[in-house]
């Protein structure tokens, strides 16, 4: 039976995905940029947001000069917004700290915003060939169940034993591809409801197929009930259909993006209209409800119309902008916001 990695290096020269986007010209930035979209988001739907962000920006220098309005634009929909923010400062870190060049130690990639070990890892090994062991989730569901590694997935015995593992699993050559097949058959084949056990590599010696655990492994992780949180959404709406917009405060949900002003409960929108909004009257017609679940929680969106007088209303300024459906401005959105907008703008 080869070893682990020469069977996985096998598998990957007849069934792994070579023709991915950020694995041609595996340049440290082009990489980077592919871990970080790939984290909690599946390769079909990173795919076109990955060629428009490097065709917008196709370097560290072009990424850390951009707005990060821009920046956000462009990450619109791909949810966890904090992952572009932290992008956007690394760049900018990397241009004052490095000259522009991309570091290419461990440590001082994980020195980096948004660049925890795993990823500072998958950098160095896609990009350098570096003998750097990874532990995203594919890899940890494989190892896991390789090697039958059960206890409770955030407890720091059982990371400290499957980082054991990746680690003694790293061939001594062809770090990169290693590191790619393994990402692969835990992206296809080892997957975490119907694995192929019956055309796996690895069968012979897999201890959680020896011991029919394959299901049980990796433990679940304990989640919190979860919860619904309910707010007003206000849509100030002008005379010539712009619709208020403000900046989101850059902690909390949707950070640094743009949505319409929200509240707890209707009183709170009506003050907010007789203070902010010139001749501002509700308009009493149900929008419907618009409901978006985050990882621990479900947000239920109930939008109330204002109707503002003529083209008065608040001033723009920083934080603050009146949204033109017909020519958009290039901001982020949350794709229920954008939803919700185009919903609500009156047809051309
Ligand atoms: S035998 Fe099944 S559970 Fe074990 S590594 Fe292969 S696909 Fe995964």
């Amino acid at each position: 039976m080869p070893s682990l990695a020469q069977a996985l290096i096998e598998w990957h020269a007849a069934h792994g995905r070579h023709d991915l986007p950020w694995q041609q010209d595996r340049s440290p930035y082009r990489v980077w940029v592919s871990e970080i979209m790939l984290q909690q988001t599946q390769v079909i739907t990173v795919l076109g947001y990955y060629q428009r962000f490097l065709q917008r920006f196709p370097d560290v220098a072009s990424l850390a000069a951009a707005p990060l309005d821009e920046v956000l634009h462009l990450w619109s929909g791909l949810g966890y917004y904090s992952r572009a923010r932290n992008l956007k400062r690394a760049a900018e870190r990397i241009v004052a700290e490095y000259g522009g060049e991309f570091p290419i130690t461990r440590e001082a990639l994980s020195e980096l915003p948004g660049i925890g070990r795993s990823t500072a890892a998958a950098i160095l090994a896609l990009s350098q060939g570096q003998r750097e062991a990874i532990l995203d989730g594919n890899v940890r569901r494989v190892l896991s169940r390789v090697y039958g590694i059960d206890g409770a997935p955030a407890a720091l015995e059982t990371l400290r034993r499957l980082w054991a593992c990746a680690e003694s699993a790293l061939p001594a050559r062809e770090v990169a591809t290693y590191t790619q097949a393994i990402m692969d058959f835990g992206a296809t084949l080892c997957t975490r409801h119907e694995p192929l056990c019956m055309h796996c590599p690895l069968r012979a010696e897999c201890v959680a197929l020896a011991t029919g655990r394959v299901q049980e492994l990796p433990a679940r992780r304990t989640r919190a009930a979860r919860r619904t949180r309910a707010v007003i959404m206000l849509l100030a709406t002008r005379g010539d259909g712009d619709v208020l917009l403000q900046r989101r405060p850059s902690q909390g949900i949707w950070g640094g993006l743009w949505a319409p002003p929200d509240f707890e409960n209707r009183e709170a929108a009506e003050q907010f209209c007789g203070s902010r909004l010139q001749r501002a009257q509700l308009d009493g017609a149900a929008l419907p409800v618009l409901r978006h679940g985050f990882t621990h929680f479900d947000l239920e969106i109930t939008p109330i119309r204002a109707l503002c007088e003529g083209l008065a209303g608040v001033m723009e300024g920083g934080d603050t902008l009146w949204y033109n459906a017909r020519q958009p401005p290039r901001i982020g959105l949350p794709a229920p916001i954008a939803t919700l907008l185009s919903a609500a703008s009156p047809p051309p």
